[in-house]
């Protein structure tokens, strides 16, 4: 057998693996296998990311899941991919050309995309290199981006398609303007700069309207309170006549929740035209949009005889004008945070823009009931009903974004007639007059390309192998944060472009946070980098972590580096188990075994892996991934490890029947192979490098056949037997410790088995003996002797005698010692806990503690008085 060092060292192990798997190809998958295929794509992590904890644990679970069945006989296939992160990039550049002097809008959209473009060539595959190191077996052959050129073609296919169904339109919009610019603003290109105005309460008919923009009350077309206003239910639904610096305008009262109750007359103003909220609340009671200031920042005609002032002048003399008529309340200095334009500061105008939109609502009654029939499931159940309130109250998407890095709108506008072409491929001139055309200057949300990711990562619209073979995918893991922007939109395009759902189950995984509960922020600088820690820890320990984590209906999940030491301390007993295995392996050849009859040991351990192996599989099944792993950490560290080694290694050392050794070297070493590959999915480099120096069949674990179990290795028999033997060791252990009997010392025992257990309890008496180190006897009809403890197990009444092995004297005034210590601590907890006034104001959790310590020190009181006992 190989030779295998002392100490397991991850860092040595991990990289030369992964290398090699990817090698020899193990990660690449054919479409042409007449295996059944098993596919799932990745949630494309940023280009501008890198590995955080949210990440590691979505992609561990996903590992795990491709890796069983890889291992497991199907044709598996994990895609990966990152997206172009449109907003994050934009923000990266625009500090790179801060630094410059220069800003993206000098520069021009041209060589800005040749920047992005650059700067993703260089720096945008990191978070690649990070999932490796994580040990993600993705099929790397087929990496995409969201930009590459396959996804391209894809964004505009499915573009063109909505456009013809009538599902994609143009409707107005509120965007950020700035009016010197002359230019909209994406949200991160606004700042927010405290500046002092006035807010000027306006009297509008029996109503107060407190604002800091009085000139937009040309543009008023609507006033709204709280619906739960009590002070205000009276005028809603009704039009008020109000007088106004232009007359009498009438104005209808509406109820919406987006007002707060609380800030200043708790009514205002609806101004659909000029506020994003206003916008907002304008859509849902469909209240008019007028706009009274123009993209140059002046009033418009609609202001009628302030048309043509600017919009800071214009406030001056309406609030002149509304003084004189009488229409003012009162005015009090303000300060507040005013929106600018990041680059000249001037402020940001919201203005009314056409837009592009999808009509969503018929898409979202298909993505519904394919829900509601199963066809699609999701995991845990509970999210399917957030999945159905989302879609059942959706509103028309508006798909344009004011940036320049993303997926350039496919529609072409012809300035002379106004016309505007959708087309799949570039236009150059208007197919209607003839002139000029120019490509609508905006991009798609970048929802709007990963919403097709499940197939325009398998070659759509091209009806390649890969979609064929691949579609609908398996099962899609994913943060419950993104239900509703992500995994509804993949189900809406899907069922609409493919004709079927993206994937057969979602299971949506928990949100990491920090051992305190708290979400893990760089701010708080609670953040667990994972990379630091698989240097630390190892990339197992800290996989095996997360997937222990992984407990569904469980929202959010707490991490803490003892937990992952804990599981490094896992790694490191199976790298010793291992050890122990491969130095007992001398001589072994399978073939002798077959003379020998396997011990109970051998039965029940290999009964016990069975079980494990079921409940494995059928926890990954149902996605108990949590289950799954504690599965495998009792079954390996409690029963193969505690017991079942320190049974081999006795009777290994005691046998001279080579039949009898090799039966048990050969129990040895498959446990440990099938444990090996039960656990490879979750801790996939250590269970590689143990295996191969084992005996082993095939190059690698990584594409051995996952272990199977049907009932028949079900040995109820040997397992009552084992239990027992377990039970009795136990206890003649407990004693020991409790007695301080020298760990050296070997103690007389006597078992009195229950009626008709005589036979099976002395026929794994030495056994017993050897474990517990005590010299055994079985006497049905034994009885307690002086200065012996005893103890019930399993119906089997235990004897141990103390006789000899401890000083009973001084034992016995310790013992007496250490229960007047009891006694007062007792005396003091039940005195203190007795006392209404701490009951009643201490904290329940203080009063808790002091209960659960009076009950710890009553049983040990207990324990030594049963130990005082004994000695007789
Ligand atoms: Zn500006
Ligand atoms: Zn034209």
């Amino acid at each position: 057998m190989a030779e295998i060092p002392d100490r397991y060292d991850p860092s040595a192990v991990e990289p030369r693996w992964y290398s090699e798997w990817e090698q020899r190809g193990y990660f690449t998958a054919d479409p042409a296998s007449p295996k059944k295929p098993f596919s799932i794509v990745i949630p494309p992590p940023n280009v501008t990311g890198t590995l955080h904890l949210g990440h590691a644990l979505n992609n561990t679970l996903q590992d795990i899941l491709i890796r069983y069945k890889r291992m497991d006989g199907w044709n598996a296939l994990w895609v990966p991919g990152t997206d172009h992160a449109g907003i994050a990039v934009h923000v990266i550049l625009d500090r790179q050309f801060d630094a410059e002097g220069t800003t993206r809008h000098e520069i021009g959209r041209e060589a800005f995309l040749a920047r992005a473009w650059k700067w993703k060539e260089e720096s945008g595959g990191t978070i690649i290199g990070q999932l490796k190191r994580l040990g993600a077996s993705c099929d790397w052959t087929r990496l995409r981006f969201t930009l590459d050129e396959g996804l391209m073609r894809a964004v505009r296919e499915a573009f063109v398609r909505l456009h013809e169904a009538g599902l994609i339109y143009r409707d107005d919009y509120i965007v950020n303007w700035c009016p010197r610019c002359q230019t909209v603003l994406s949200d991160l290109e606004v700042e927010r700069e405290e500046r002092d105005a006035e807010f000027v309460y306006i009297k509008y008919g029996p109503l107060t309207i407190g604002t800091v923009r009085p000139e937009t009350k040309l543009g008023d077309t609507g006033i709204a309170v709280h619906p739960r206003d009590r002070r205000y239910r009276k005028y809603v639904g009704q039009t008020l006549e109000i007088p106004s610096v232009q007359g009498s305008i009438s104005i209808k009262v509406v109820a919406d929740a987006a007002v707060d109750p609380k800030f200043g007359t708790g009514v205002i103003k609806v101004t659909p035209g000029h506020d994003p909220v206003d916008f907002e609340i304008g859509r849902r009671h469909n209240l008019p949009v007028r706009s009274v200031i123009g993209f140059d920042g002046r009033m418009t005609a609609l202001a009628g005889k302030y048309a043509g002032m600017d919009r800071f002048e214009c406030r001056a003399r309406i609030v002149e004008d509304m003084k004189t008529l009488g229409l003012i309340d009162r005015i009090e200095p303000y300060r507040h945070a005013v929106g600018v334009c990041y680059r000249c500061k001037t402020v940001v105008e919201p203005l009314v823009s056409k837009q592009w939109y999808v009509n969503v609502k018929p898409l979202a009654e298909v993505a519904v009931k394919a829900v509601r029939s199963r066809r699609m499931r999701i995991i845990p159940r509970g999210w399917s009903k957030t999945y159905f309130h989302w879609m059942n109250n959706i509103r028309p998407w508006c798909i344009s974004r004011q940036l320049w890095w993303g997926h350039r709108i496919p529609a072409w506008h012809c300035d002379a007639d106004g016309s505007v072409h959708v087309s799949r491929t570039d236009l150059s001139s208007c197919p209607q007059c003839g002139g000029r055309l120019r490509q609508d200057p905006d991009v798609l949300d970048t929802w709007f390309s990963s919403g097709l990711w499940p197939f325009s990562t398998l070659g759509w619209p091209d009806e390649t192998a890969d979609l064929k073979t691949f579609y609908p995918t398996s099962v899609l893991v994913t943060g419950y944060d993104i239900l509703s922007f992500w995994v509804a939109r993949m189900a809406m395009l899907g069922l609409h472009l493919m004709g079927d759902v993206p994937f057969r189950d979602v299971y949506l995984n928990t949100l990491v946070r920090d051992a305190e509960g708290q979400k893990m922020s760089k701010s708080k600088g609670n953040v667990v980098d994972p990379l630091e820690v698989m240097g630390r820890l190892g990339t197992d320990a800290f996989r095996f972590t997360l997937a222990t984590l992984a407990v569904s209906g469980v929202r959010d999940i707490r991490i803490s580096d003892e937990r992952i030491e804990g599981y490094r301390n896992f790694a490191n007993k199976l790298w010793n188990a291992a050890r122990l295995v491969l130095a007992n392996l001398d001589g072994y050849d399978a073939r002798t075994a077959r003379k020998a009859t396997p011990s109970v040991a051998d039965r029940w351990i290999r009964s016990r892996l069975g079980t494990t192996i079921r409940s494995v599989r059928k926890s990954l099944d149902a996605y108990r991934f949590n289950d799954a792993a504690s599965a495998i950490y009792q079954f390996l560290w409690h029963e193969f490890c505690d017991w079942y080694l320190e049974i081999a290694k006795r009777s290994l050392y005691q046998t001279d029947d080579p039949a009898a050794r090799a039966m048990t070297q050969k129990t040895l070493v498959e446990t440990l192979e099938t444990t090996l590959r039960l656990l490879h999915p979750f801790m996939p480099f250590i269970t590689e490098e143990i295996w191969q120096r084992l005996p082993h069949a095939g190059p690698s674990i990584m594409i051995a056949p996952f272990p199977k179990a049907g009932r028949a290795t079900q040995d109820a028999a040997a397992e009552t037997e084992m239990e027992a033997v377990i039970g009795i060791v136990s206890a003649i252990r407990a004693i020991r410790s409790e007695s301080r009997v020298s760990p050296a010392a070997l103690v007389g025992v006597t078992l009195k088995p229950a009626a008709g257990d005589a036979a099976r309890v002395a026929a794994q008496a030495s056994l017993i003996g050897a474990l517990a180190r005590a010299a055994v006897t079985v006497a049905p009809d034994a009885e307690r002797a002086p200065h012996s403890a005893v103890a019930v197990a399993g119906g089997t009444e235990v004897y141990v005698s103390l006789e000899g092995v401890v000083d009973l004297a001084a034992e016995r005034a310790r013992l007496a010692k250490e229960i007047e210590r009891a006694d007062k601590d007792i005396g003091f907890l039940r005195g203190k806990l007795g006392r209404p006034d701490f009951v009643a104001r201490a904290p329940a959790d203080v009063v808790e503690k002091e209960r659960g310590r009076l009950a710890e020190q009553e049983t040990i009181r207990e324990k030594l008085a049963a130990s005082l006992l004994a000695l007789g």
